[in-house]
């Protein structure tokens, strides 16, 4: 059965027109579905005969929460089991500003950056547009609050499943369903560069970030495998171009690690790297992952890290910890449930 999630609103239409139905009534599902109804029986403004229609063909796509952790300040982070079984993580993150969710992309990640806990387990395969959009409506009915934010930054390369994840975002920011506007979604990619020259085409307002990770060539082939597909010269010229095309900013992602990335000199080569180029840098305090390499840069470090890109005009932010009692990094939970093998 397919997942009625998957279509917008003219699939819909089309599909209403086959089942012999008047097609304006696909906004009407529309707004049904994205208002997170669990069952065609509450669509209620619906003949019963077109309710009746739609259980025939379409599955709503309700996930089972198999996993719930809460962080003291708010966190949470689910494990959602798939109608074919697989499970997916969905955080959701409290900030002032309202709620904001991290969405995966993918089951798994074949992307192997060694910091992360996804490349950890086996990819399965990419999600749907619709089991997208269901981690926004799983969430919302289970907090009961409008979630106003959205990121691509849990499990899996968005650009790996460029077009599903561009049909969620269109979908996500449709006003007739949860009407999230552009600029309150955000696309995180580890780099991969025909991808984001076609971002830049798309003409949607939602923003980019680019987990870069490293100053150079070097460190970043030591942590990302893609950086060997991609140098960072071409990385960087596609940021520029994208930044040309949108008159966007760009967020770089700078994940700090001890001993790795975190020298004043590495400081100093990053803010070279990045001079007139319309961003922000995002530094992030790794987290430690079970058996993993990496630990994490003093606060001192940080600070003096920081303090570089702010002399040499580079805005820079450290990124609040948030859920750090709980199995807050990505893939970490599902890891542990699946009990894979760890590389
Ligand atoms: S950081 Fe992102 S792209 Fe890299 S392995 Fe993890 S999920 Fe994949």
């Amino acid at each position: 059965m397919q997942n009625i999630k998957d279509l917008d609103i003219a699939e819909l239409e089309n599909k209403l027109i086959e089942l012999g139905e008047k097609k304006y009534r696909a906004k009407q599902i529309f707004k049904w579905v994205h208002q997170g109804v669990r069952s065609f029986d509450d669509m209620t403004d619906l003949s019963m005969t077109l309710r009746d229609k739609l259980k025939k063909e379409f599955d709503l796509c309700i996930y089972t929460i198999i996993d719930k952790q809460v962080s003291k300040d708010g966190t949470k982070k689910y494990l959602f089991q798939l109608a074919d079984k697989n499970t997916i993580e969905t955080v959701l993150m409290k900030y002032k500003y309202g709620n904001s969710i991290c969405v995966s992309s993918q089951i798994g990640c074949k992307m192997g950056c060694k910091f992360c806990a996804s490349s950890k387990v086996k990819f399965i395969r990419s999600l749907t547009s619709g089991e997208i959009v269901e981690q926004l409506l799983a969430v919302t009915y289970d907090i009961g609050e409008r979630i106003s934010n959205v990121v691509f930054m849990g499990i899996g390369e968005p650009f790996d499943n460029y077009d599903n994840v561009l049909k969620a975002i269109h979908i996500i920011n449709n006003p007739h369903g949860l009407n999230i506007g552009g600029r309150h979604i955000s696309v995180s990619t580890c780099g991969i560069v025909p991808k984001i020259l076609q971002f830049a085409e798309e003409g949607i307002q939602s923003t980019l970030s680019i987990s870069l990770h490293a100053p150079n060539d070097n460190i970043r082939k030591s942590m990302m495998p893609i950086a060997e597909r991609y140098s960072i010269n071409e990385l960087i010229d596609a940021c520029k171009k994208y930044t040309e095309k949108t008159n966007r900013r760009i967020t770089f992602e700078y994940s700090l690690v001890n001993g790795v990335n975190d020298t004043q000199k590495d400081a100093n080569e990053l803010a070279n790297l990045l001079h007139g180029i319309l961003c922000h840098v995002n530094l992030i305090p790794v987290n430690s992952i079970k058996n993993g390499v990496y630990t994490k840069s003093s606060d001192e470090r940080i600070q003096k890290f920081r303090d570089i890109l702010d002399k040499r005009r580079i805005t820079a932010t450290v990124r609040r910890e948030l859920g750090s009692d709980i199995e807050a990094a990505c893939g970490q939970l599902r890891r542990d449930r699946l009990k894979e093998d760890i590389i």
